[in-house]
């Protein structure tokens, strides 16, 4: 073992990614392992990939989104232009009831946005009976492209990790890599004796690419998402099945659904598809990423029992130098360039992190629970 890197990377999916490509750019020595050959083969390899922003009524978790949606936008543009097509995004109302609400919506949101009447619309090939909100900075990204574009100039092993020890100030992965830092950032599978306490789900998804000569503008959202026209090819997805086992062969079927809504929202003739996409998006039970320092769940145990029974003053120990990096959701790539600046600050700078975000916030509810 003669390298000590900065910092391992396990996992390259968009989390894996960002955290590299940011670390990388700070000059540090970076190493991303996978247990697949090229980045983005786990849900990030699914993904639609719209950036989009959160509609709703005022919270923590639709600022936050919010923050991130601007961000990452921006990131996209700026950083990989020829990856993400910003072609604008329109969120489209679900009934009457809903569109009242929009003038709110575009109030609290601090993005360039604009009501759009559905004559207006008709011209960018969407079909709405209601006035809806066009957000310029919106569009999508091509996720295997962007994710393997961030690590190009990363050093990358494909390596299942499998064991984890900390010796002498540097963690040992696999018997064969020393590392000062490590990020996990699995994704949906993986590490419950680390991180079962985080809660992390699988929520399942399908999404197809599609042929069609239908001209569509924009990007648009309402349950279901549509991209603009690329290359000849539309983008529709997604679906949402809570489940514990990913499915491994997909024959097409769960996109029937999805393409009757995607001809209601948007004027498509004919839709020819190229290829499905499935795949598992790691949610937390609050919605918000889950980055930051892993608790030692074994100590904190075995040495306050009385946590089980509601026991809140004991001090958190955390493993020295051990990160998570997950529970992006279903909104990965808008979340992961700003939750990567934040883990950067946090690993390399001290900087604290968010306790909105924070693993902590997880961890008394899941000891009662046991
Ligand atoms: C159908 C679908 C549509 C989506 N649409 C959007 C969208 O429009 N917009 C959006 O922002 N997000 C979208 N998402 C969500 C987004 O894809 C996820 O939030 C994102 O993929 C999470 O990324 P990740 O890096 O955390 O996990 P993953 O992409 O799953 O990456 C985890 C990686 O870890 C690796 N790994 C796991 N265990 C090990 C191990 N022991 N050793 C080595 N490697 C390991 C895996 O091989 C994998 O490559 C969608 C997801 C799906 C499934």
């Amino acid at each position: 073992m003669q390298k000590v890197y900065d910092l391992v990377v396990v996992g390259a999916g968009i989390a894996g990614c960002s955290i590299a490509y940011t670390a990388q750019k700070e000059n540090k020595r970076v190493l991303i392992i996978d247990k697949a050959s090229t980045p983005a083969t786990g849900g990030s390899g699914a993904a639609g990939a719209f950036i989009s922003p959160k509609l709703g009524i005022e919270s923590p978790l639709l600022n936050l989104t919010n923050l991130a949606f601007g961000y990452s936008s921006n990131f996209y543009k700026t950083n990989f232009p020829k990856y993400f097509d910003q072609s604008g995004i329109v969120r489209l109302p679900k009934d009457a009831k809903d569109a009242k609400n929009f003038e709110y919506y575009k109030s609290i949101i601090d993005a360039n946005s604009k009501i759009l009447t559905p004559d207006e619309l008709k011209q960018f090939g969407v079909k709405s009976q209601f006035d809806s909100l066009y957000f310029r900075d919106g569009g999508v990204c091509d996720a295997q492209g962007i994710c393997k574009v961030m690590v190009e100039d990363v050093e990358y092993l494909q390596m299942e990790l499998s064991s984890l020890e900390y010796k002498e100030d540097n963690w040992i992965l696999n018997s064969q890599i020393e590392a000062k830092n490590v990020v996990l950032a699995t994704g949906y599978i993986g590490y419950k004796d680390l991180l079962g306490y985080m809660g992390i789900n699988g929520v399942w998804g399908s999404r197809g690419d599609f042929y069609t000569n239908s001209d569509i503008k924009v990007c648009m959202h309402q349950n279901i998402s549509v991209s603009a026209l690329h290359n000849g090819i539309i983008k529709i997805g997604a679906t949402h099945v809570r489940s514990k086992n990913p499915c491994m062969v997909c024959d097409g079927e769960p996109l029937k659904g999805l393409i009757a809504k995607a001809k209601e929202l948007a004027n498509i003739d004919e839709l020819t598809l190229k290829e499905t996409f499935c795949g598992m998006r790691s949610s937390s039970r609050d919605h918000f990423p889950t980055i930051g320092k892993i608790i030692d769940t074994k100590y904190m145990l075995e040495n306050y029992p009385n946590i089980k029974k509601g026991y809140n003053k004991a001090p958190l120990k955390h493993f020295k130098n051990l990160y998570v990096f997950n529970g992006l959701g279903g909104r990965g790539f808008v979340f992961a360039p700003l939750m990567a600046k934040w883990l950067y600050a946090h690993i390399f700078e001290d900087e604290n992190i968010d306790s909105k975000v924070s693993p902590d916030r997880l961890f008394l509810k899941w000891a009662r629970k046991l």
